[in-house]
């Protein structure tokens, strides 16, 4: 538990009757890329969503470095070091990849901390966003408009945009989503890279990319946690695989 960087404990969350987050309790640790997987509707966006900071559990805590931020705003999470890419694109179609990326990276200026802290400087801004965009592969595309881009361009350049903040930890929602299987190989391998930068909690559907990447997994089901373990542990759990693997 000491090296922790992520203490989810005991969320529950419900919409009317339908209780999203079923009293969940995991941890993301230093250096993991930690898996959660499950059926559709089983409430991985909702949990990413609270963690977060989009959505108020209704019971329950979230402890993030050491720090208390279940009543926290989303700005004040980010400012913390909490990366998050969504389910559903956040770029500005129209702007370039180096645009999003630094508006992105103004992002952390903004909320309630934009009036009491410096704004970067131009260039140190620039820079940033240019060495994201490399460490991404997306150098050569750098002044496209977003909207040119392919799907799996946009979902590096996701990545990009929250790797400009310095995150302390990453929440990744289906970032693999439709792409083909040239894009995910190119992901897969940069977030073996980037776990040791940043441990990840990862929300994904492509159990190639699952079992190749993940130090631990956690399946949820109807809101619960049904299991927490190694590769080998989940795929061969026989309620896992009855619930969810298909077999
Ligand atoms: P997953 O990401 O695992 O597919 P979600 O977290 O998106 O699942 O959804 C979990 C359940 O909560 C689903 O049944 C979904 O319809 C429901 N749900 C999600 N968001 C809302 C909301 N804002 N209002 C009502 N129901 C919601
Ligand atoms: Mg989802």
């Amino acid at each position: 538990m000491s090296d922790a960087v992520l203490n989810i404990l005991n969320i529950s969350k419900s919409f009317g009757a339908l209780k999203a987050s079923d009293d969940v309790t995991l941890d993301v640790r230093a250096g993991e890329i930690h898996a959660l997987i499950g059926p559709n509707g089983a409430g991985k966006s909702t949990l990413i969503a609270q963690i977060a900071g989009k959505l108020k559990p209704d019971t329950g805590k979230i402890d993030l470095l050491g720090m208390d931020v279940t009543r926290m705003s989303i700005a004040e999470r980010a400012n913390l070091g909490l990366g998050r890419t969504f389910q559903i694109s956040e770029l500005a179609m129209a702007y370039t990849v180096l645009e999003n990326v630094m508006l992105g990276a103004l992002g952390k200026r903004g909320g309630a901390f934009r009036f009491f802290k410096p704004v970067m400087k131009d260039a140190e801004l620039r820079e940033r966003a240019e060495s994201a965009i490399e460490r991404v592969g997306l150098s050569q595309h750098m002044n496209k408009v977003t909207s040119e881009l392919s799907h799996g361009q946009r979902r590096q350049l996701e990545v990009a945009v929250a790797l400009t903040l310095e995150p302390k930890i990453f929440l990744m929602d289906e970032p693999m989503a439709g792409m083909g299987a040239e894009g995910s190989k190119m992901l897969t391998s940069f977030l073996d890279e980037l776990r040791g930068q940043a441990p990840i909690l990862l929300v994904e559907h492509d159990m190639d990319a699952v079992f190749a990447l993940a130090d631990r997994i956690s399946v949820l089901v109807y809101g619960k946690v049904i299991a927490t373990g190694s590769v080998d542990y989940i795929r061969n759990h026989d309620e896992v695989r009855r619930a969810y693997l298909g077999e």
